[in-house]
């Protein structure tokens, strides 16, 4: 028991060691509890700096002119692209920045061109910004099927195969939910995508910021994310593409090679997807972002934060009068960890954390109002997210004030 004890408070101390020295770096955070990370993401002082660094010293435009400044901001600005490639597996010249996942979605549902009686698979577990583009399609004759999930909050694998044996263009699924935490088997889906020449895109907003991910080993063709939740910049997202296979869904300067009286000529490869003037000092942050993480290593956030989690979930299960909504399969989760108090709507239980503890968490229902209501929540829950800021603390605290709500009703 003693070797336990030990074990137990030597991995307290490392944890403790590994959130002390990062918290150094988000100074935003030292007088409340910032629980709302699946929302936005906190930025560290070297994105902070490096966008102001772009404000102060070099701001101009990208690929437009060959002045001194232009090809500092022009450098940074491409560089960053080939960073956030590499961070996800891909290979150089793959990525587009977006101004987030939505767009980057978006950009997919338009660019593919569609016939009646093509479809298209989804999850019940999607943000709106996944299930919306879909939905829109109808209009053009594409059929949309939803796919469930089991209780313990799964994806039903079988359902998905089977909707997709009928012959499907293109599955849409999220690899992290935004509202239960349940993390999807990208690898597995993306294996019978390929059996039956489906193209998978994967909602990747909830997952690039907590776990290593790998493109090419899942085997995905499209990898949308949001540069805002993965402690960049905000008006920051990602469309990754194994190849270029849409049609760009914006057309003017910046994505050409000629223009003459009567058309044009697109720029080869990723960058006809970026027209216009993009957000430049966010994408050079993002590629800063992307080197923070690198220096801690995704692995050590995955643990880090699933040790955190284990902590949440086991802490608020104990308290009478709250039911928790999260997997038990802590390999198929990530630290985002729904709630409810028994007699409280959501949105009080929100705004109490805030105004008497200082602690911030949303609630409502996370923009994924269809899974709410086949839960049967329609209110929504509360969520607490976590990130690698997080400490033992405040989850402790947090489940104090939770205890303490209960108590007071
Ligand atoms: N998909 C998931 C899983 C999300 O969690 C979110 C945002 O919360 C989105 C898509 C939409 O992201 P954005 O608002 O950055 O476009």
């Amino acid at each position: 028991t003693r070797e336990k004890r030990n074990d137990e408070s030597q991995e307290r101390n490392t944890s403790a060691h590994f959130s002390e020295t990062i918290r150094r770096d988000f100074p935003i955070i030292h007088d409340c509890i910032y629980l709302d990370s699946a929302a936005i993401s906190l930025s560290p002082e070297p994105v902070v700096n490096a966008v102001v660094e772009f404000e102060h010293r070099y701001r101009s435009n990208v690929g437009r002119g060959i002045h001194r400044f232009t090809q500092i901001a022009s450098q940074r600005y491409w560089h960053a692209h080939e960073k956030v490639a590499r961070f996800i597996g891909g290979e150089e010249g793959t990525t587009v920045f977006t101004k987030n996942t939505t767009e980057s979605i978006n950009m997919v549902a338009h660019g593919l061109s569609w016939k009646p009686g093509d479809r298209v698979i989804t999850t019940i577990l999607e943000h709106h910004s996944n299930l919306l583009p879909w939905r829109a399609l109808a209009e053009e004759g594409v059929e949309l099927s939803v796919i469930g999930i089991r209780p313990d909050y799964s994806l039903d694998l079988k359902s998905l195969e089977e909707e997709i044996k009928k012959g499907a263009r293109l599955a849409a699924i999220t690899h992290a939910s935004n509202a239960i935490g349940v993390v999807t088997p990208v690898k597995e889906i993306a294996k019978i995508c390929r059996r039956y020449n489906t193209l998978l895109l994967i909602d990747a907003a909830q997952s690039i910021p907590h776990m290593p991910v790998n493109v090419g080993d899942i085997g995905c063709d499209f990898c949308c994310f949001s540069g805002h939740k993965m402690l960049a910049p905000t008006g920051t997202g990602v469309l990754w593409m194994r190849e270029p296979i849409i049609e760009p869904m914006m057309l003017g300067g910046g994505m050409i090679e000629e223009v003459h009286r009567d058309g044009f000529v697109p720029i080869e490869g990723y960058q006809k997807y970026e027209a216009g003037t993009p957000n430049i000092s966010g994408g050079i942050g993002l590629g800063v972002a992307v080197d923070y993480l690198n220096t801690i290593g995704m692995e050590q956030v995955r643990c880090y934060e699933e040790g955190l989690t284990t902590q949440l979930i086991k802490s608020l299960s104990q308290i009478e009068g709250v039911t928790v909504f999260a997997p038990t399969d802590s390999s198929y989760r990530i630290g985002v960890v729904s709630f409810s108090i028994k007699g409280l709507h959501p949105h009080e239980v929100a705004e109490r954390l805030d105004h008497e503890y200082d602690i911030l968490v949303r609630s409502g229902h996370h923009c994924c109002q269809p899974l709410m209501e086949s839960l049967g929540l329609p209110n929504g829950t509360v969520r607490a997210s976590l990130a690698l800021y997080t400490t033992e603390t405040e989850i402790d605290l947090l489940a104090a004030a939770v205890q303490e709500i209960t108590r007071s009703l």
